[in-house]
């Protein structure tokens, strides 16, 4: 039998269908209270959209350890043979709500675990790497790839002059650009923590790690002309096939491996270990397995389980810690911030973020829409004599600890022997990509560039990409160069 209509407070309303009005062609009546709930409601029913990483996609699933790492780290949902349940987020950067889910660009791929001791959040990308390495630089490189304060509209120019000032962001432009800056479904792309983390094991030794996340569907892409198809035709489409995937039973999973670096070897390391836009190799470090993710349960709802999901790198659990990272020390402040900002200080109590194996027993109370109350009887603030929580220094961890000069500096990353803003972009071109990888890796680069880039931007796009590797530069200028005599012909 359906259910009678109530207000937000289960009175039962009169009518679905018609406004209080005094007579049938009177004024509408402003008692009518359930008529002013529903339109009120509906005018605050958008939190704000992040600010990037605005259109995602979402599922929960779990983690099954496979491997062995607990002679690298103690934290519990890493030990031989344990499940932990999972939510992730996969999404783009720079689109807002609703834009199409083809765009090139990166994919955020967010990850939290509900372990026993707390949420363990892993924040990272499809890349293994990103533009910047500090994160002083960030809010400028997300406004470049933003909109125009004019026109609102979107600009390759200002892309391409923030990437050609920052030449750093050379690596991840070369990726961007190529077959896996558009991936064909979140199901066809890989996933990396990206940033360099400590793990720490029972025995209290110390090791730099990379977490790497393979795609078991494999790796596959969209061409340009397939992506730009696609977003005319449906805006949702990743969204829709992860979905759907979901719903028939074709549960998408992820073989999780790390790469694991003893702390003594990162001073003398080819690269420096904790720069966001370098890789460790492969061939120096390679990859050991941890186990199995998959995702087997779609939301029931998703604003509550997605939109106000909150992932933050600073949800690190026993075992696990920060590293040296500018990049990651940033985050650890500012996606607790965007989501104090975004969906309120009590957060961590909206049901994707709660503690789901673990017990909460923190001094926090009150505040904007506190929903958990605190027990009557246990004190509200530490110390106290009357049995409330104290911090267990055996039980927790440190965040990470690592030696370093204390002299306060604004400066860039120590130089190891092989680091440059183009070695490892130079590397990606030449000796991973093939002959027709790189074919559509210049073409790629070529029509983004006639989306409108001008001098003074021009002439340093062409330097940019020569560069990376001379024939790419070359190919690109030509390209370029014959698209614009051709526009203008
Ligand atoms: P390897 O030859 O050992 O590894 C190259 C890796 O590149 C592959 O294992 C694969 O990583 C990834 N890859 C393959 N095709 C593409 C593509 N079309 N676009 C982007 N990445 C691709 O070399 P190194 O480890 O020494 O790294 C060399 C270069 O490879 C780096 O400069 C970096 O650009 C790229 N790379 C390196 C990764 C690393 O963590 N070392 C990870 C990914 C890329 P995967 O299996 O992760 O897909």
């Amino acid at each position: 039998m359906t259910k009678p209509t109530t207000t937000n407070t289960g009175i039962p309303v009169e009518s679905d269908d018609e406004s209080l009005t005094a007579g049938r062609q009177g004024p509408i009546l402003l008692h009518d209270h359930y008529l002013i709930e529903k339109l009120a409601q509906f005018n605050r029913e958008r939190v704000p959209e992040r600010i990037v990483h605005a259109k995602g996609s979402g599922a929960y699933g779990e983690l099954v350890v496979t491997g062995d790492v607990s002679k690298y780290t103690k934290a519990k949902l890493f030990q031989p043979g344990a499940r932990t349940e999972s939510l992730a987020r996969f999404s783009t950067v720079a689109g807002e709500q609703g834009s199409p889910d083809t765009w090139r660009d990166p994919r955020g791929f967010a990850v939290k675990f509900y372990t026993e001791d707390g949420n363990y959040d892993l924040v990272g990308n499809n890349t293994p790497i990103f533009f910047i390495k500090d994160p002083i630089k960030f809010p400028d490189f997300i406004r470049s790839q933003k909109r125009l304060p004019g026109n609102g509209l979107r600009d390759h120019n200002m892309q391409w002059d923030f990437w050609t000032l920052r030449p750093e962001t050379a690596h991840q432009v070369a990726w961007l650009m190529g077959d896996r800056g558009i991936p064909k479904t979140y199901r066809h792309m890989n996933g990396y923590g990206s940033h360099t983390y400590q793990w720490i094991n029972a025995t209290g030794e110390r090791f730099w790690v990379k977490y790497h996340f393979k795609t078991d569907q494999g790796i596959e892409f969209l061409t340009q002309a397939e992506a730009d198809r696609i977003a005319g035709e449906d805006a949702d489409y990743h969204r829709k096939d992860l979905w759907e995937a979901i719903e028939r039973g074709d549960f998408p999973s992820w073989t999780v491996y790390v790469q694991v670096m003893p702390v003594a070897e990162a001073e003398g390391y080819r690269f420096n270990p904790f720069d966001l836009t370098k890789v460790w190799s492969h061939k120096d470090y390679p990859l050991i397995e941890v186990g199995k993710w998959t995702l087997n349960r779609n939301p029931r709802n998703y604003f509550v389980d997605i939109e106000q999901a909150a992932f933050e790198p600073s949800n690190v659990v026993p075992g696990i810690g920060f590293s040296p990272d500018k990049m990651l020390l940033g985050r650890v402040f500012a996606y607790a911030d965007a989501h104090r900002y975004r969906i309120g200080t009590n957060y961590a109590q909206l049901p994707p973020n709660q503690a789901r194996a673990a017990e909460v027993n923190s001094y926090s109370k009150e505040g904007a829409m506190r929903y958990h109350y605190n027990d009557p009887n246990v004190p509200v603030y530490a110390p106290n004599s009357f049995g409330g929580p104290h911090a267990d220094p055996e039980k927790a961890a440190d965040t990470g600890i690592w030696d370093f000069d204390p002299t306060i500096v604004r400066a860039g990353y120590v130089q190891h022997a092989e680091d440059g803003d183009f070695t490892q972009a130079g590397t990606l071109v030449r000796e991973v990509l093939d002959d027709a990888q790189r074919e559509r890796l210049a073409d790629n680069i070529v029509g983004h560039v006639l989306g409108g880039v001008r001098e003074p931007v021009l002439s340093r796009v062409f330097q940019y990409w020569k560069n990376v590797d001379a024939d790419l530069g070359k190919r690109v200028e030509e390209g370029v160069r014959a698209g614009l005599d051709g526009s203008q012909g």
